[in-house]
């Protein structure tokens, strides 16, 4: 285990290294915010925005998460964020006193908006709710989170699909870097709000290595993994993701991009924050098989929603009502933010290579079940499962 080591940033960010695991990459480690410290590695939950995803920011608060997400796109287009600055940023809105990060914006219009076109200026689209034609640049990204007044931002950079190959991977991957520039230029609060800079460069190894060495010259507090997750091969994702971080500056907080139950894996190739917008399991409850079913989701979890509820109660509720969508994403929620922190747990504990291979044998009852992209990935940093 490695001592407590300070290090610290010319930002309003400080990550102070717990524990580093001797077998893997992981660490664990406590990232001083603005809102209060966020233990690490930590899974973020989406906090708000436009869709039904039926969590309180009071039972946020009960599942004792230190951080969540805020979406910029929803959040711009209505309320819109004049009317959120006058409620003091999304803190005061939302009446949330831990941390905020915020995305750019610039992945859900291009993934909910059909009409948007990327030019060097910025993401062109037509409003969903007037239709009139609006531009998000860099600039526009930035100053809309400066508004709302999260503690992270997200640059702008220019997304394209994880399974596109070819020249429009390289073209968006130099723009992602000099709108990272315009970002870094447009921050009227770098005292405040850290600016976390994201790393392009599709499954393409000498692209992500130009992107990193270009986005590692400039001084943000923090890096995103972005472009990954986004169905490609999980062999192709974990070489990208152990790329980036093996490249990525020691002493400053990476967050890997829309990464769900795979975030366990990636723990071990060092990434601090991740987060998933769209959870599939448990909504097996669904089946007809739990209709009968008194046990609760998982025997195991302390979550509301489990210490009060059976299978069989959630069942009947979804035939006739939406609160069953709310219980599970209280329990799909709370069982990240514990299985991070038994994570954290375990790295200190100097037992993470153990932990990895129970946690292995439980979600895949038997050795032929393992995939074998998390062997692979697992043997890179030493850790082979019986
Ligand atoms: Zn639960």
């Amino acid at each position: 285990m490695a001592s407590l080591k300070a290090l610290s940033a010319a930002a309003p960010l400080t990550l102070r290294i717990v524990a580093e695991c001797t077998v893997t990459k992981a660490r664990a480690c406590d990232l001083l915010l603005p809102h209060g410290t966020v233990s690490t590695p930590v899974f973020m939950p989406v906090g708000t925005q436009g869709t039904l995803k039926g969590i309180t920011v009071d039972q946020l608060e009960g599942l004792a998460c230190q951080i969540c997400l805020g979406n910029t796109y929803h959040l711009g287009m209505r309320p819109g964020s004049d009317l959120i600055e006058k409620a003091n940023g999304l803190h005061g809105f939302m009446n949330w006193k831990k941390n905020l990060l915020t995305d750019s914006g610039g992945f859900q219009m291009v993934s909910l908006v059909e009409l948007s076109e990327v030019t060097e200026e910025g993401v062109k689209f037509k409003s969903p709710y007037d239709g009139k034609e609006i531009l998000l640049s860099p600039e526009k990204s930035i100053s809309i989170q400066n508004s709302l007044g999260s503690d992270i931002m997200m640059q702008l950079d220019d997304v394209v699909s994880s399974t596109m190959t070819g020249p429009r991977v390289e073209e968006a991957m130099h723009r992602s870097i000099r709108w990272l520039d315009r970002c870094i230029a447009a921050n009227k609060n770098p005292d405040k709000q850290n600016l976390f800079a994201i790393i392009q460069g599709g499954l393409n190894a000498d692209l992500r290595k130009t992107c990193l060495d270009e986005m590692t010259q400039r001084d943000v507090p923090g890096f995103a993994i972005g472009g990954l997750s986004g169905g490609e091969e999980k062999d192709d994702f974990w070489r990208m993701v152990t790329l980036s971080t093996d490249h990525l500056p020691r002493e400053k907080p990476r967050y890997l991009m829309g990464v769900g139950y795979v975030c366990i894996i990636c723990v071990m190739l060092h990434c601090h924050l991740t987060s998933k917008t769209n959870f599939k399991n448990y909504i097996l409850v669904k089946h007809k098989q739990y209709a009968k079913d008194f046990q609760p989701i998982d025997p195991d979890c302390q979550c509301p929603t489990c210490k009060r509820h059976s299978r069989a109660y959630l069942h009947a509720l979804f035939k006739s009502d939406t609160a069953a969508m709310h219980h599970i994403t209280i329990h799909n929620i709370a069982y990240q933010l514990t299985l991070m922190r038994s994570v954290k747990q375990s790295i200190v504990e100097g037992r993470f290579p153990e932990f990895i291979q129970m946690f292995m044998r439980r979600m895949f009852p038997s050795r032929d079940q393992y995939p074998s992209w998390a062997v692979d990935a697992l043997a890179s940093v030493n850790i082979t499962l019986e």
